[in-house]
């Protein structure tokens, strides 16, 4: 099928998730952009927790309200077992930045798409980029939309396709694994009251329960409370029943300090055992190149452990926006200091990852 091009823009990002619609939503005031996603609907997917320092995000963006008037959950907190039969709270009352959220993730992901849409962006989906080019200082991208091919043409293309990382692949640049994490997750309905997150450290990896919007995965019973409950763990001590069987997964978490209780609190017959998701660490080997930048999941993702990934995905979209903005599409410099503060970054996250996986006498 021969390709149309229709379309010129001055940016076109690669993915509308959490990283993408953030930065289409701070460029779109100075430039013309074009987001590109290959899902109609964004997908539901396991992350939840988003920690209080992202309302300083949102505000800069004007959309803070998006987690006051939305479905979400404030979050007081989380109640820990890491590395200790005792627990303890690690309470949000006192982080300056005020509470946290356990949002209902494809709303939220919703939310910043129509947001995106009312900013003037255009939005291309589904759409998925077959091919790209370099060619007189442009990138030219072939996608497929509606069995259809087209194409555009963009002075810069900002990958945010998640760890899929599709652009920067056809790059030839290669992503490194560093570990070989897997989360295994459910949701439920349970009898508890209290808004707590918990966490434990267990024999084959952690878990991790949170409260979520009762509205989220199907429909919620009169007094109770909807809940994810997951487990992470190396997917080389991962047998076929952990994922393919939900009593053996409750098993498993009644064995883990703090779980026991909350599994014997789950209403019988309301839990969906969502499957196996990847959970590595993992970076891509270059996030900048020639008029191209990764960002969120697609430069770096984080252990669910950090509750980080979705914070990232906000800062380092506006970290990369505030250059384009102050050097312009074409700056000189741009790549290299957008690599340098993600090299930081990165050497910060594995420094802290370390440090809690040895507190559980775990390997990081
Ligand atoms: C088990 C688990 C639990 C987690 N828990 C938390 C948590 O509690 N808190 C937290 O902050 N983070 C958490 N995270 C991490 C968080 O979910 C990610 O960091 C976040 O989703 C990154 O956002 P993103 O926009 O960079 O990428 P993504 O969310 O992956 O979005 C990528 C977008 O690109 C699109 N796309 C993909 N491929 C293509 C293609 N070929 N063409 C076009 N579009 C494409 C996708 O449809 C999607 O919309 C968790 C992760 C896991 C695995």
């Amino acid at each position: 099928m021969r390709a149309e091009t229709n379309q010129k823009t001055q940016i076109a990002i690669v993915g509308a998730g959490i990283a993408g619609c953030i930065a289409a939503l701070a460029l779109s005031k100075h430039f013309q952009v074009i987001l590109l996603d290959k899902h109609t609907h964004p997908l539901a997917k396991a992350g939840e927790c988003l920690p209080p320092a992202a309302r300083r995000i949102l505000k800069l963006l004007g959309i803070e309200h998006l987690l006051d008037n939305g479905p979400h959950l404030v979050s007081q907190g989380m109640l820990s077992y890491w590395g200790s039969s005792q627990p303890a709270v690690v309470d949000n009352l006192r982080n300056p930045d005020g509470l946290g959220w356990h949002l209902n993730r494809t709303q939220f992901e919703t939310q910043l798409r129509l947001q995106c849409l009312r900013s003037g962006v255009q939005c291309i989906w589904p759409a998925k980029p077959i091919t790209s080019k370099f060619h007189d200082n442009r990138w030219l991208l072939e996608y497929e939309h509606k069995q259809q091919t087209l194409s555009l043409s963009a002075n810069v293309v900002i990958d945010a396709s998640g760890r899929h990382s599709v652009f920067a692949r056809q790059q030839g640049v290669t992503r490194k694994q560093y570990d070989k994490l897997v989360s295994i997750w459910l949701s439920a309905q349970f009898s508890v009251s209290k808004n707590m997150a918990l966490i434990s450290s267990s024999q084959r990896g952690w878990w991790y329960s949170a409260p979520i919007p009762s509205d989220q995965f199907g429909g919620a019973i009169n007094n109770a409370q909807s809940r994810i409950v997951s487990w992470q763990l190396n997917a080389e001590q991962l047998q076929k029943q952990d994922h393919q069987d939900v009593e053996q997964f409750l098993q498993q978490a009644r064995m883990t300090h703090g779980f026991k209780t909350l599994i014997e609190q789950l209403i019988p017959n309301t839990q969906t055992l969502h499957g196996l998701v990847a959970a590595n660490t993992s970076k891509l080997e270059q996030v900048a190149g020639k008029q191209w930048y990764a960002i969120g999941d697609t430069a770096m993702s984080f252990d669910p452990l950090s509750s980080q990934g979705m914070y990232n995905a906000m800062a380092s979209a506006m970290q990369l926006c505030d250059m384009l903005i102050h050097n312009g599409l074409h700056g000189r410099d741009t790549a290299c200091h957008y690599q340098q503060q993600m090299d930081k970054v990165w050497q910060h996250y594995l420094h802290h990852k370390s440090l809690y996986y040895k507190q559980a006498g775990m390997m990081a």
